[in-house]
């Protein structure tokens, strides 16, 4: 199973050009774990398969239980849409091997990764000298800044950190925040919000009526919630994060691509201020999963926090502060270099083709949003602020939406699935796939009359 073997490679080759070359890519469907589970049976055992059985049982069978998340017709949760360079650039990445974990075994890849962080850190206003590494996904990003929030407590205040730390976030924040404060034993101060969005003011009043407000270290904020797109007040927030000396994290996983667009640039005022920030290149910036970037204004810190000492690791670590190790910026050690197909795409396409695709994003939720308007049974909950359309159907319950949104699955039309807002079961466009047609979103709109 070492060797190279010319014919299982031009079989899967052959199934990957016939995926690239799909356009547009099919939704496809749910899986019934009865049907999947017998289509698996007696596989694994010990002489092996043909790996042509193997390819079509997956194709067949498995592959269409999976809704592709890179079809226009994926305006659920939030859809992907990766660059053809990027996914062919990822297949590379993994023919070779590569893994970005340190300086002394990937230098190579290290410095790749390191110019589209670089990207990522100029165009939100971070200074020379920011840094950090790409990791799996935006909960693992929230969760390794928190760390050093919580770490570095204490030397930002010039005394000991409090014993039972606190971190402020809005009742908006994404669920993955909630998730690493109780991972790390960071209480939560929920802070409401006004109009859905985090404001200073209303952080500032938070602050003023704790009991424990010297126990408070840190604020996150949301640039784009995932569930309406809105934007804290950043810079507000970022007001009384100096005031208070409060680490200022930036929950930017899915809005925070908008930084790359120039109709909404003044959202994102006071981002710059922020002591740390991810955003994931695999939902709105068109990369493979799984690739979210964190990036820290002092990577010293984090590193401080976040280098795992063991005496087999010691050789990694010189003093040398060009040798950057990429595991030494959030809970991680071994890691793909998963930083480079988006690093290819972002040199191969050039970065005003970024800006492009995301305006493109922002063009169509603007053309869905007045379509909901024009339509006589659809009434848009509110203006879209990034890509995310929040709209209703007049007299409609949550079962009417669940049955419509399984319908317009299995029909092939869409999926689209219901949401929250405000005690009210709504319907939900989540948009940034650049072949999202104006006509397949008045077919969905038709579905609902
Ligand atoms: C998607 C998302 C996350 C979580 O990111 P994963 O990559 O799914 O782990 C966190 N915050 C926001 C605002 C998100 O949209």
């Amino acid at each position: 199973m070492f060797e190279f073997d010319e014919a299982m490679t031009d079989l899967v080759m052959r199934h990957c050009r016939e995926r690239l070359a799909l356009n547009p890519v099919v939704l496809d469907f749910g899986g019934q774990a009865q049907a999947l589970g017998d289509a698996l049976r007696g596989l694994m055992r010990p002489e092996g398969n043909e790996a042509a059985d193997v390819m079509e049982l997956f194709v067949d069978k498995l592959a269409t239980a999976v809704v592709s998340c890179d079809s226009p017709r994926f305006l659920s949760f939030i859809p992907a849409a990766p660059t053809k360079a990027a996914l062919l650039f990822d297949m590379f990445v993994s023919c070779s091997s590569l893994h970005g974990t340190s300086w002394l075994e990937a230098a190579g890849v290290v410095v790749a990764e390191n110019q589209a962080l670089e990207v990522l850190a100029q165009t939100a206003g971070f200074p020379r000298g920011s840094g950090g590494c790409f990791v799996a996904g935006g909960s693992a990003g929230n969760l390794s800044a928190l760390v050093v929030a919580r770490d570095t407590a204490g030397h930002r205040r010039g005394k000991e950190g409090p014993a039972r730390p606190l971190i402020a976030v809005s009742d908006d924040a994404h669920s993955s925040v909630g998730k690493a404060l109780h991972v790390i034993g960071v209480e939560a101060l929920v802070v409401p919000t006004e109009d859905h969005r985090l404001t200073g003011r209303a952080l500032r009043n938070a602050l003023d009526h704790h009991p424990r407000v010297d126990d408070v270290i840190g604020v996150v904020a949301t640039a784009g919630t995932t569930n309406a797109g809105i934007v804290d007040d950043l810079s507000g927030v970022a007001d009384v994060a100096q005031e208070r000396a409060l680490w200022f994290h930036i929950d930017g996983a899915y809005g925070g691509a908008a930084l790359f667009a120039p109709s909404v640039r003044y959202k994102f005022i006071g981002f710059e201020r922020a002591d740390s920030f991810i955003v994931d290149p695999h939902k709105w910036l068109f990369a493979p999963f799984d690739c979210a970037a964190l990036i820290y204004r002092q990577p010293n810190l984090a590193k401080a926090v976040h280098t795992q000492d063991a005496s087999y690791l010691a050789v990694l670590h010189s003093e040398n502060p060009e040798e950057w190790n990429p595991s030494d910026y959030a809970y991680h050690l071994t890691r793909r270099a998963r930083g480079l197909p988006l690093w290819f795409s972002m040199a191969v396409n050039g970065l005003d083709a970024y800006r492009d695709a995301v305006e493109a994003g922002l063009a169509i939720a603007r053309r869905g949003a007045a379509l909901i308007s024009e339509t006589p049974h659809t009434e848009l909950v509110r203006i879209p602020e990034l890509s995310v359309v929040l709209f209703r159907r007049p007299g409609w319950e949550k079962p009417d939406y669940d049955a419509w949104s399984a319908s317009l699955l299995s029909d092939q039309i869409g999926f689209v699935t219901p949401t929250t807002w405000e005690g009210e079961t709504v319907a939900r466009f989540a948009f940034l796939h650049p072949g999202t047609t104006e006509e397949m979103i008045k077919e969905i709109l038709a579905t609902m009359a």
